[in-house]
């Protein structure tokens, strides 16, 4: 055998055993589900860990009317919204907070904190919590994916790969309520989509708790916006942010009327305008991150050698065996770590570069308008990723301004 087959065989027994690994891993995984075993960090509110079998969820007697309580309102025909309200009304911790005092899990969060922040319901953790099949007693698995290794993003799966498994556990919901209250959800969803246009759902953002805005309709039926945080706990939570959907639509139309103009009176100044603002942040980090890899292929290419030189040192009987082995471990843990940093450090300078490719995305995507006279939720999603809207101030003239902040999809803030 030639020394560098030896390099070869390592990096090949690497590779295949951190596969096979995860293949394991992943089947071990598969078999626990299908026992039924319930195997995640969290675990939902009005259920504990069985204290006799390990991964086995029992109904936690502390907690579970919080679930039945939410159940009855939801058949009640009760919203998240009001839900959350009236929980806050009677003083019901929310699960952060029982989790925080059960197994310490976000230990912290509390302490210092006004006594308010223990009720603090959001209309998420509610709808969550009505959604959840775990209360009906079944486990379902695989419901959501990471998009990938460099994105944080999770993305949900489509329902047919999910792996249900039923009776589990001990359910704290009968089907007939929950088939009540998935009814209500399922039309409350409709009437909302009849509504008037929603152009600007999912992007409006609280300039100051960043919870959304919704939308609301004043006695005279015009639409305007608030925080939900302060329309589900009042002025503690946070402030009204009253922004009427006119005033909104016309600066959001006006920002927008200005880019195209710009983009097709000068599109590379505009492209300069965009990286500009971007790269000066990014020009130390890259310099790092550049110097870092090399150091990193520098000593990957040094340890090759090490190998090699190792490996005739062995033959030529200059090396004992078992020196031999304790100086291989050695230096394959060492090229594992520098294949990691060299992955990373490369995923991270790949997305610098397609900063350059997002500037020109974003430029390219408002281009495809001749002009823009409406606005209309395709073009807004397709142009923006959030409106932070913040809550009115008056000017020097005691006229009401607003500042709103568009960031744009690919280039974020740029106005
Ligand atoms: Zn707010």
């Amino acid at each position: 055998m030639h020394c560098c087959d030896v390099i070869l065989y390592v990096r090949l027994t690497n590779e295949w055993q951190a596969k096979e690994t995860s293949r394991k891993v992943k089947n071990a995984m598969r078999a626990k589900f299908k026992n039924g075993e319930y195997i995640a960090p969290v675990v939902p509110i009005g259920y504990k860990i069985s204290p006799a079998e390990k991964n086995r969820l029992v109904v936690d007697e502390e907690t579970k009317w919080i679930v039945e309580k939410i159940f009855a309102l939801a058949a009640h025909g009760y919203g998240a919204n009001k839900i959350c309200r009236t929980l806050a009304a009677e003083k019901v911790p929310i699960p952060a907070w029982w989790a925080s005092q059960k197994n310490g899990y976000k230990a912290n969060i509390f302490e210092g904190q006004p006594e308010g922040k223990k009720y603090l319901w959001n209309i998420v953790t509610v709808s969550k919590i009505l959604q959840n099949e775990i209360y009906l007693g079944n486990t379902v698995h695989y419901q959501i994916q990471k998009l990938s290794y460099k994105s944080k993003k999770n993305i949900k799966r489509p329902k047919e790969d999910w792996m249900r498994i039923e009776n589990t556990h001990e359910p704290l919901v009968d089907r007939e309520t929950w088939d009540l209250v998935q009814g209500h959800i399922n039309s409350r969803k409709r009437s909302r989509k009849d509504d008037e246009p929603q152009i600007f759902a999912g992007l409006l953002k609280c300039g100051e708790c960043g919870w959304s805005l919704s939308a609301a309709n004043t006695k005279n039926k015009s639409r305007y916006y608030r925080c939900t945080q302060y329309s589900a706990h009042g002025k503690e939570a946070c402030s009204l942010h009253f922004i009427t959907y006119n005033l909104l639509y016309a600066f959001v139309l006006g920002r927008l009327q200005y880019w195209l103009m710009a983009v097709k009176e000068n599109e590379d100044a505009i492209l300069e305008r965009l990286l500009q603002s971007s790269k000066k942040q990014r020009k130390s980090e890259n310099a790092r991150d550049e110097k870092e890899l090399k150091k990193a292929q520098k000593r990957r290419q040094e340890l090759n050698n090490l190998f090699a030189k190792m490996y005739e040192d062995r033959v030529k009987g200059l090396l004992d065996e078992e020196n031999y082995s304790m100086l291989s471990v050695k230096y394959r843990t060492e090229q594992q770590q520098l294949d990691e940093t060299i992955k990373t450090v490369s995923a991270r300078l790949e997305d610098a570069k397609a900063e350059t490719d997002d500037a020109k995305r974003w430029v390219d995507l408002i281009q495809k308008y001749s002009a823009i006279d409406e606005l209309t939720a395709p073009l807004l999603n397709e142009l923006i990723e959030k409106i932070a809207v913040h809550q009115w101030r008056k000017d020097e003239n005691g006229k009401k301004v607003w500042d709103i902040e568009i960031y744009y999809r690919f280039v974020g803030k740029i106005d």
